[in-house]
């Protein structure tokens, strides 16, 4: 059984095709990414997935379940993406806690959570810190802490690292990698940097124009791309 089907997405905005029949199936623990140029309709997918979006044909099923008319709170699946960063007015240990609270788990369980996750990405201690008064990239790790805590079903990452420096970025991938192994989470990345892909995936989709034109392993897709489209699309400067 896949951990996430999309059968025949299709959605439109305004009478415009935005997603134009995409089916994928993501196996348990997999990392997946989309990738395809801006407005191919990435994020619209991902929107889907998380229950952000309903009006749209074609179904979502998560562990076999058809998930397709169940409530974004219902579902626990997680999207990271560059606008909702962090909570500011929240110390580092609330952020993390607060979908941990939310789901209403005890203080002793959350305060195991929170300890274990601070480790996981380096910073001891930070309990108390303003978000404020953390730098950019802790930032960045914190978020990535906060989406993991509660054991998300499936995170989605849209371009969530897109605006960091390269280094900054290396290190993000390294992180987020390292604890989605640890955790077996299943993980969808979204972006449209062919070499981002190329180092965070099992498999990617390429994306085109609302339809995946290909999905395969990494050297595949690079050495081998099954459509015109796809071929032009990995050699272009895009
Ligand atoms: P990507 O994430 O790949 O850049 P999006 O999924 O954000 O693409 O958008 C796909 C297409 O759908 C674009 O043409 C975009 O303008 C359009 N679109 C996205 N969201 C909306 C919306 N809420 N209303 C109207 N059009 C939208
Ligand atoms: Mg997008």
């Amino acid at each position: 059984m896949y951990k996430l089907e999309l059968q025949n997405i299709q959605k439109k905005f305004y009478n415009k095709n935005v997603l134009d029949g995409l089916n994928l199936q993501v196996k348990k623990g997999e990392r997946i990414s989309i990738l395809g140029p801006s407005g191919c309709g990435k994020s619209t997918t991902l929107s889907i997935i998380a229950g952000l979006i309903d009006d749209f044909d074609g179904k979502v099923i998560l562990d076999g379940e058809d998930i397709t008319s169940k409530a974004a709170n219902k579902r626990n699946i997680v999207i990271v993406n560059q606008e909702n960063l962090l909570f500011p007015h929240m110390n580092v240990y609330e952020n993390i806690a607060f979908g941990l609270r939310v789901r209403k788990k005890s203080k002793d369980e959350i305060d195991k959570k929170v300890k274990e996750l601070l480790s996981d990405i380096g910073l001891e201690g930070y309990e108390k810190k303003k978000v404020s008064m953390i730098s950019g990239g802790e930032k960045q790790r914190v978020a990535l802490a906060r989406a993991l805590a509660v054991e998300p079903e499936v995170l989605l990452l849209d371009e969530a690292y897109s605006s960091l420096d390269t280094n900054l970025r290396e290190r993000m991938r390294e992180l987020t990698i390292g604890l989605q192994k640890k955790h077996n989470t299943t993980m969808i990345l979204v972006t449209h940097d062919k070499e981002e892909a190329i180092l965070f995936s099992d498999r990617i989709a390429i994306m085109l124009n609302g339809k995946l034109e290909q999905i395969d392993y990494p050297e595949e897709v690079y050495t081998n791309p099954k459509t015109k489209a796809a071929a032009k699309f990995m050699v272009d400067d895009n």
